[in-house]
């Protein structure tokens, strides 16, 4: 349980983790429907030290998963049709929308045919800086720089200090503290400061993940052609909105992908994810100016199924994470219940504060 709830707390994103397929089948029979959040789907790798692993599915997961869906009686229905059976108040049938975010290049290879062949709408949220190839994926680079390194040195408080990370374990524990030292900075420029350091200091290129792992333009433009196909926005930069410092930076973001995407595809998006998406990284002030500009739908990572009452906070709707960490370990199985997702919301249904 320690193992757990520090992963947790180091990825920030109040995920919750499933096991096995049935974890994942079993929350979505609560509430009138709920959101998948996935990122990427790829084969297993082999190397101890990944700590972005929750962040992963491997297609056989994933198609098993399709094909539970596409045989049971509930609806996959893209973000429109969701939006509409909000607004219309039409909850005769249990609805599942798929949803992708920042746009990963695993997801043509691996998800995509997948999605294809059982006819699912799925949507993807794309901050317009990764196809762009000015993106800075640091959660990747300091994974890098860690597993490229026996020993990291950071400035804290303006005093030098130095940690070992020879072996699996001291690496593990390395990314857990400096990604909740990161997390804990008071701005969005701090975090990315530090990052860029660490890069420079330790010769990893930045710049190298946004190229090796996400869609270019060309790509996206040949996905959002497909009717199965949504995309959304997910701000440009893909800052922690809340750490921006004034509302006009998070206008903007929110803003500027947006134009950025229409100009791109030729579509407007009308749906949002926030970045990170936790309720450290999105809050009341994000979900209202997502509004004002017009967003139909905006979803945070916030863990849970929607209800009825989510019609009056649609741009604060919660997801549920599908991804492969403890795919091995048991006591998982055991965690996760039915209940699991209305546990960890204290029973409330609407979490918008
Ligand atoms: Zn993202």
């Amino acid at each position: 349980m320690a193992g757990l709830k520090k992963t947790i707390i180091r990825t920030g994103l109040e995920t919750l983790y499933f096991s096995g397929l049935h974890h994942v089948m079993r929350p979505l029979v609560g509430g009138v429907g709920s959101i998948l959040t996935l990122h990427h789907v790829r084969p297993l790798r082999h190397d101890a030290f990944q700590p972005n692993r929750l962040l992963e599915i491997t297609p056989v997961f994933l198609e098993r998963l399709l094909r539970r869906l596409a045989r049971r009686r509930i609806d996959v229905v893209s973000l429109d049709e969701m939006h509409r059976r909000f607004i219309g108040g039409d909850f005769k049938r249990r609805f599942v929308c798929i949803t992708f975010d920042d746009g990963y290049k695993d997801l043509l290879r691996w998800a995509y045919p997948l999605l294809k062949k059982y006819q699912l709408p799925f949507a993807l949220y794309i901050p317009t800086s990764f196809p762009d190839r000015l993106g800075e994926l640091w959660w990747v680079a300091i994974e890098a720089v860690i597993a490229q390194n026996r020993r990291i040195g950071l400035v804290i408080d303006g005093k030098d200090q130095f940690f070992e990370c020879r072996t699996v374990r001291e690496k593990r524990e390395l990314y857990d503290a400096v990604y909740g030292y990161l997390r804990s900075m008071k701005t969005e420029d701090e975090l990315r400061k530090v990052v860029r350091n660490l890069c420079a200091t330790y010769r990893v290129d930045i710049a190298s993940f946004c190229r090796d792992l996400c869609m270019d333009w060309a790509e996206l433009t040949e996905l959002a052609a497909d009717p199965l196909v949504t995309i959304g926005a997910h701000t440009v930069n893909h800052p922690i909105l809340k750490k921006l410092p004034n509302e006009s930076a998070v206008r903007a973001e929110m803003e500027m992908s947006r134009s950025v995407l229409e100009a791109a595809l030729g579509k407007r998006p009308q749906h949002l994810a926030y970045p990170v998406g936790d309720a450290t990284s999105a809050g009341p002030r994000e979900f209202r100016i997502a509004a004002q500009l017009g967003f139909k739908t905006a979803v945070t990572t916030r863990p849970g199924v929607l209800f009825k009452e989510h019609r009056e906070h649609l741009t604060a709707l919660p997801r549920i994470s599908v991804n492969g960490e403890f795919q091995q370990q048991r006591y998982l199985k055991v965690l996760m219940s039915g209940a699991a997702t209305a546990m960890w919301n204290g029973f409330r249904r609407v979490n918008a504060a």
